[in-house]
């Protein structure tokens, strides 16, 4: 376990001694050890057992604690989230509540027995007045919490949005899942509205894709709904959006489309679909589609509903094949 004897320091040792020791304390770096020599007696002493929370957000701090032997975790939210940080022998904590005159942001933890100097407020700040090497330590500690601390949001945010995405995002396909469906086709309908502009929904299912997975196994099944949602976004406009509704079945937003386009669009996706199926199998993959355009006041929900019902009269007439809506309004 490394240490830091501080006491040694008040002893008539030489001063390359001393220079070395108060260079192992990062507040300490470079300060001339005969300007503070006569504080360092003023600053406490602590012993503190593995497991003692010395710093939290709940209690005021009015010290800054330097690690002499022993180890010290930071942990920022709760005490029993993963620790951010290490303090080792020679470095400090706490100087950034007493600096800012505000409770800790963080719990600080022993991870084990540690022997800590306290330095007081007071004494910090006499140390401030007597050397620009302190004052300047104190800016590179205050930097280095800040620069961690940025580092951590960054990373929270970047894992945050990562979960929201996996939320969002189907695993097999990557594509949208009905939760990013319900949010983003929303948003299109209510944006085509505002525009007044034409705008589409397909419903498309992979026909006999039961019959499939018994023949060839889930695996290979999975291997053709990925291989579908590839073809679909490669197809397709950027701006159109796709999601796997569920099972074998995909739901298509087409803004700015007219039915007529969209079955056009439709065909030609069943054509490629068609085209693209492995030479391996006895007959390719083939799909039905369902479409419907949007009317007044209408909802995702309705949209689907209806694309639905001319995808499985698509089904009732054999499979293979594209259907337009046509009750009323359409
Ligand atoms: P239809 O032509 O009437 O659509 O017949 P179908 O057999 O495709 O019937 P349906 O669409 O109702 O069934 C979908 C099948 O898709 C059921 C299930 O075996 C399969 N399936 C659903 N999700 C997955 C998946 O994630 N992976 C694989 N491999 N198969 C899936
Ligand atoms: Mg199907």
């Amino acid at each position: 376990m490394s240490t830091v004897s501080i006491d040694s320091l008040a002893q008539g040792i030489d001063s390359d001694f001393k220079r070395s020791l108060l260079n192992s304390i990062a507040l300490f770096r470079g300060v001339d050890a005969d300007v503070i020599i006569d504080l360092l007696p003023q600053c406490g002493r602590i012993d503190v057992a593995a497991g003692k929370v010395l710093l939290s957000p709940d209690r005021s701090n009015h010290c800054v604690y330097v690690v002499l032997s022993g180890q010290l975790a930071v942990h920022v939210g709760s005490i029993d989230a993963p620790k951010i940080a290490d303090l080792l022998p020679g470095a400090c904590a706490g100087e950034m509540s007493l600096i800012e005159d505000k409770d800790p942001s963080a719990h600080v933890i022993a991870v084990e027995r540690s022997h800590l100097m306290v330095i007081s407020h007071g004494i910090v700040w006499q140390m401030v007045d007597r050397s620009h090497a302190f004052a300047k330590n104190l800016l590179v500690v205050l930097s280095e919490r800040v620069r961690s601390d940025n580092e951590y949001i960054a990373s929270s945010l970047g894992e945050l949005r990562q979960a929201e995405l996996n939320a969002m995002t189907d695993a097999l396909t990557g594509l949208g899942n009905r939760r990013w469906m319900h949010e983003m086709f929303t948003r299109e309908l209510q944006r085509g509205a505002r525009d007044g502009s034409a705008l589409c929904l397909m419903m498309v299912d992979i026909d006999n894709f039961k019959r499939f997975n018994d023949h060839y196994g889930h695996i290979a099944g999975d291997r053709v709904l990925a291989a579908a949602a590839a073809t679909l976004r490669e197809y397709l406009r950027p701006t159109d959006l796709i999601a796997r509704f569920g099972g074998d079945e995909f739901a298509i937003l087409l803004p700015a489309t007219r039915p007529e386009d969209a079955e056009r669009t439709a065909r030609r996706i069943r054509e490629e679909l068609i085209q693209r199926s492995p030479a391996s199998l006895p007959a390719p993959v083939t799909i039905s589609v369902g479409i419907t355009d949007a009317r007044d006041g209408d909802s995702v929900e309705a949209m689907v509903h209806r694309a639905d019902a001319a995808m499985y009269r698509a089904k009732d007439a054999g499979r293979d094949r594209v259907e337009t809506d046509r009750s009323a309004g359409s």
